[in-house]
């Protein structure tokens, strides 16, 4: 019996692909996004002892309360909304739970939801199991910002959701406040909903002002707002996020998110509130940390023959190498993580349709050290011909 596919042009993420590659192969995983230094000490201190204490079984399906309490405190300090923590904050498994629960909490059949290509690679699939069409609108390099003029055309009767991701994986462009604003008009014009992808919200470089959904209210109203703490503290293989909504979006949300997982891993629920509770500054001091990885990462591969694109946010850089090679980007990133020992993301994968450009992404999430190694190796093999 031959089992009709539900996703049938679908393989293994990039994201594992690459990383099974670099670990054949010994190469720097400079692909898929996390952290290759520890977090905090204390948060793993809180964590156990939140296990010590006894705090192992199921937590509240909304997520544990002092969690949510932290969240909103949080929300508040960075973009002055206040929040019900016991009617708008959900603490998911990852932000990739809190987006696929959103979008089939949104999502009906039939319905139009709009991505910017290039785009993460988890939405669309969701939106297609939700029975939803993803209308792909491409952004240009170098700087992939939206034009709301030429978006607008693309809003039909059929169009439910919008999806942005700001600061957005993987170009490192940020949303400005005249984006938001755009953005906000036409939600409310066209009666759509707003899914915002904010996992790197706290990483906007160069004093740029972090901006969020949260910041406009009647954008705020029909959106739900996920982010991720895994990108937040370091922490990606703890899985846990969340989603900030409205009461009315929040109580549809809750109704899939507790049959998708119930609730997510209680002990590390205690352990990051205690830490935003007793050491907030570890949050907002993270775009200065990552600014510093971002100016390291640059700076070493300056005079060389890669073409840097601009990065104002996110811990991804992207990198043009069309001065050295004609292989395309898959084929150029295989070659890089097999022969020479560097990892990378190739740009093409985030697009329905990738226009023809040699162009991939870097993640400088690394010590120092490791970025110093794969530069040097990047550094050498652009004057390769
Ligand atoms: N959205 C974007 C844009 C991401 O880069 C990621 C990956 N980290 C996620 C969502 C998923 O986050 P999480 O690891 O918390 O599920
Ligand atoms: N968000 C990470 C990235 O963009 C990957 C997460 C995953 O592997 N699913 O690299």
């Amino acid at each position: 019996m031959k089992l009709q596919s539900k996703l049938p042009t679908l393989g293994n993420s990039i994201f594992s692909q690459m990383s099974l590659l670099a670990a054949e192969h010994r190469a720097i995983n400079l692909s898929q996004g996390f952290p290759d230094f520890p977090s905090n000490p204390q948060l793993i201190e809180f964590l156990a002892e939140s296990a010590r204490d006894g705090l192992n079984q199921y937590a509240p399906m909304p997520g544990v309360l002092v969690l949510r309490q932290q969240i909103s405190i949080l929300v508040q300090r960075c973009y002055q909304r206040v929040l019900c923590p016991e009617q708008q904050i959900t603490v998911t498994s990852g932000a990739t739970e809190a987006l696929f629960v959103a979008i089939q909490a949104l999502v009906r059949p039939g319905d139009e939801v709009i991505v910017f290509d290039p785009a993460y690679d988890s939405y669309q699939p969701a939106v297609e199991l939700a029975g939803g069409f993803t209308v792909h609108v491409p952004l240009q390099p170098p700087l992939y910002q939206v034009d709301w003029v030429q978006l607008e055309k693309q809003i039909s009767k059929k169009t439910r959701l919008i999806i942005v991701n700001s600061p957005h994986n993987p170009t490192g462009a940020v949303f400005s406040h005249q984006d938001w604003l755009s953005l906000q008009t036409l939600v409310l014009k066209h009666r759509l909903y707003c899914i915002s992808d904010e996992v790197y919200e706290h990483l906007v470089f160069d004093g740029e002002a972090q901006l969020s959904a949260n910041q406009y209210p009647d954008l705020a109203e029909r959106t739900v707002v996920v982010s991720s703490f895994g990108k937040t503290l370091h922490v990606t293989g703890w899985k846990l996020g969340y989603a900030v909504a409205s009461v009315e979006l929040t109580s549809e949300f809750r109704k899939i998110h507790q049959y998708v997982t119930f609730s997510s891993f209680t002990p590390a629920q205690y352990a990051i509130a205690r830490l935003l509770c007793e050491q907030p500054d570890d949050v907002t001091g993270l775009a200065a940390f990552y600014q510093q990885k971002r100016d390291q990462f640059r700076q070493a591969l300056a005079a060389s023959a890669w073409s840097l694109l601009p990065c104002r946010g996110s811990y991804f850089q992207l990198a043009d190498y069309s001065a050295f090679s004609d292989l395309d980007d898959v084929a150029f990133c295989h070659w890089l993580t097999r022969e020479h020992k560097v990892a990378a993301i190739p740009l093409s994968v985030f697009y329905r349709q990738s226009p023809s450009q040699r162009i991939i992404r870097f993640c400088f999430a690394k010590e120092p050290q490791t970025l110093a190694m794969a530069t040097e190796i990047l550094c050498r093999l652009s004057v390769l011909r």
